[in-house]
This record gives structure tokens, sequence and C-alpha cells, in this order.
């Protein structure tokens, strides 16, 4: 199992491999160590987020979305010089073939779990069935909860 998080600290993008005896997650930048146990990632399961006090999870593929969008937006770029040339079939080949790449590499793509709270990504996660897909109020929920911290914490950063 691996995972991929922003320290909660520095905010530096780091990564771990989880071992399934418990041990620390450790931040390249500022060393800052989180310590899980066995039991949280029993037989390559995840109950919770190891990285922050979240255990909400939600299951989404294992796509950059914005490769996805790119390509969208590249294909219909290309099918709009095409018809301005009444290249008919050329048009429909372009949209047509990109959203079949769009597919394609939906389908090849595997599901990865994601925090709600902290966006932690862990991959190679089994039984991924008892986490659900993304859902808005989960996500909002935890937004609001984010918000409130940063305002607490600029609170106490402005007092003397
Ligand atoms: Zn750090
Ligand atoms: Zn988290």
């Amino acid at each position: 199992m691996l995972v991929l998080f922003r320290c909660p600290r520095c905010q530096q993008p780091n990564q771990a491999t989880l071992q399934p005896q418990g041990g620390t997650i450790a931040c390249a930048g500022c060393g800052l160590q989180i310590a899980y146990q066995a039991k949280d990632v029993a037989q390559g399961h995840l109950r919770r987020c190891l990285v922050c006090p979240s255990d909400d999870l939600y299951v989404r593929k294992d796509f950059p979305q914005k490769l996805g969008l790119w390509i969208v937006v590249l294909g219909f770029a290309a099918s709009c010089v095409t018809w301005y040339f009444r290249q008919v079939i050329a048009t429909f080949a372009i949209l047509f073939g990109t959203a079949g790449l769009d597919l394609l590499l939906y389908l090849l793509f595997g599901n990865v779990l994601t925090c709600y709270r902290c966006h932690a990504l862990y991959r190679g996660v089994r039984n991924l069935d008892r986490h659900g897909p993304f859902q808005l109020e989960v996500h909002e929920r935890h937004r609001q909860i984010v918000a409130r911290e940063q305002q607490a914490q600029q609170l106490t950063a402005s007092q003397p």
C-alpha cells in the first residue's frame, strides 16, 4: 500500500509505503512523523486516513482528471478546424476518437482511495467496496471543518 500526501505541517508533497506491521509516515521536508498501527492497515484494508483524524474516504479512478479534460478540449478544438474546412468524416473521427481514448484511459487506470479532509491518496488498498464514491455533502462537511480550523489558527496567531 502506498500513500501520497501533503505534510500537515509544512505542506510538502510526500510519498510513503505502508508496512503491514505498522510504522511511521515521515515528511521528507520537515521530518514530521505520523505513527500508524498494524490494525489500521490490516490485510491491506484501510479504515481511516492515517495522515489526518478523518475516517471518511472515497473511491475514485487513479486517473489525472486534467489529462482527461485536455484530451476532450484538444479533440474539440481539432474538430472545429476540420468542421471549418467541411471535413465531416474527419470531424466525427476526431470526436469519437478522443471520446474513445478517454474511455480507454478510464478503464485502464485502477481505483484509489482518497481522504475527504486532507486529500491523501492511497494506492493498492484492498476491499475498496466498503468505501463509497465521492459524495458532495461529505466533501462540503470536511471543507467547512478545514476552513474553521484555519480560522481558529489565524485567530490564535494574531493574538499577542
Ligand atoms: Zn513536513
Ligand atoms: Zn486525511
